[in-house]
């Protein structure tokens, strides 16, 4: 006798679909199998069974530039709870001065308190850690704390690292057995852009696109791997957009470079010219900004062939209030799909042929917990977390903000009605969302180790 049983349900992996029980003991799962008995038994007729999504890349209460960003912990995660999601990973942004244990310390502590999911964190290291060698000492030891990601940027004053200090601060993640994510933009280009667009007056959000041109991404993202295989680190690119990128990424990897691609609703369902060159266009900046249809669908397509590999969100949610500005350079960046994400991805790429449900569920969850370093999670087999979530695949879900759980008010999505939305997630053996309802308690989540 188990402690909870998943009857009837069509088991969904990253290599095949059983349909089969599914058996849990205590937070792991115990058995897969036929005619399993559990004390609780939870009916999946007609449902996928498949492991809980994972979302590498969330913004959640992030200070910027005197704002916070509008899901807290706890909003946050509840709202990726109900959409399916049941690991997030945040980030540490460490202060001038600051060691990075110390940072860790305090995020991971503010964030524990109210998660409803598990969480992992990401350390950045902004310019001053890179600029000063001996900050780097550190690296190693916040491998050995759990944070075995490092967040680099090649754009933003503050943030980027020119070429010397991004292989400087890659050869030390990599001597330290890290990884590193990176946000490939080149920003000192985009900056002469963006002051000459603004010296003629462009003040529209339309050109935060024209700002940002593909080339300036994809020739980032060239220097960047090339620097990557230089330092012996794995490199794993945040957000793609646009073809040009893509082909960087494949080219590396052809060349045998150990480079990962990661894309996000935004860049598959939302582009420049309908949505950041139309009416309150402010709302869509984000960056990389949005580019074409033709890009959207080369995304689909990266996907599907393997060239990107995991589907996050880079949820980085504002008011609309907190986003409208005269000045297109002014504008916080970021939207909002924390809660979404698994059923657009299984509306858009699912339903409409583009991808298969292992494929799905490899891009949403089982890829991100190998690259990331989630031990027993992004798979559903005996020993593993049991970080369920039972989708049916009928549903019919109106997405609306007040049909969501986020914070900020409005979504890029509002209006669009999808087909397939979770009804019951669990997190490590426990039931937290309930036949659509949230029935956890924040500070249930808990902070992993990634190894
Ligand atoms: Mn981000």
């Amino acid at each position: 006798m188990y402690d909870l049983v998943i009857r009837n349900g069509l088991i969904i992996g990253a290599d095949g679909k059983i349909a089969a029980d599914l058996a849990i003991d205590g937070e792991r799962i115990a058995a897969i199998g036929t005619r399993l008995e559990g004390r609780r038994v939870l009916d999946a007729g007609g449902c996928y069974v498949i492991p809980g999504g994972i979302d590498p890349h969330v913004h959640l209460q992030m200070p910027l530039a005197g704002l916070v960003s509008s899901d807290s912990f706890t909003s946050g995660t509840v709202a990726a709870a109900c959409g399916g999601t049941t690991t997030i990973i945040d980030f540490v942004e460490p202060q001038p001065g600051q060691f990075m244990l110390e940072a860790l310390a305090w995020r991971r502590a503010e964030a524990a308190e109210q998660v409803a999911i598990d969480f992992g964190l990401h350390m950045t290291i902004p310019t001053w850690h890179a600029a000063e060698a001996d900050r780097l000492d550190e690296v190693a030891a916040v491998v050995e704390a759990g944070c075995l990601s490092f967040k680099m940027y090649q754009a933003y004053a503050g943030m980027i690292l020119d070429d010397v200090s991004l292989l400087r601060a890659l050869t030390a993640v990599g001597q330290a057995g890290g990884r590193t994510v990176l946000h490939s933009e080149t920003g000192p280009v985009l900056d002469m852009l963006r002051e000459e667009a603004r010296a003629e007056g462009h003040l529209e959000p339309i050109w935060h696109a024209y700002t940002r041109p593909a080339q300036l991404e994809a020739s980032a993202v060239h220097r960047a791997a090339e620097l990557a295989d230089l330092a012996g680190c794995p490199l794993y690119i945040f957000h793609v957009g646009c073809r040009e990128s893509v082909e960087e990424i494949i080219k590396a990897r052809h060349r045998g470079i150990d480079i990962w691609g990661e894309t996000c609703p935004q860049y598959l369902l939302l582009n420049a010219e309908e949505h950041l060159g139309g009416l309150n266009g402010e709302l869509y900046v984000c960056a990389p900004p949005l580019r074409s249809i033709d890009d959207n669908q080369a995304m689909w397509l990266a996907l599907a062939q393997n060239d990107l590999h995991v589907v996050s969100t880079d949820h980085c949610p504002w008011t609309k209030e907190e986003k409208r500005r005269d000045d297109f350079t002014s504008i916080p960046g970021g939207v909002p799909s924390i809660e979404a994400r698994l059923s657009l991805i299984h509306h858009m790429g699912v339903n409409a042929g583009l991808l298969t449900l292992e494929r799905w569920v490899q891009v949403c969850s089982t890829n991100a917990a190998r690259w990331m370093g989630l031990k027993g999670k992004g798979r559903l087999a005996p020993g593993c977390d049991a970080d369920i979530v039972i989708f049916d695949p009928a549903r019919v879900k109106y997405i609306a903000p007040d049909t969501l759980h986020e914070a900020a008010g409005w979504t890029p999505y509002e209006g669009m009605e999808v087909t397939g939305w979770p009804r019951t997630v669990l997190s490590r053996g426990a039931v937290i969302v309930e036949d659509e309802q949230y029935v956890g308690h924040p500070g249930h989540g808990r902070f992993v180790e990634r190894s």
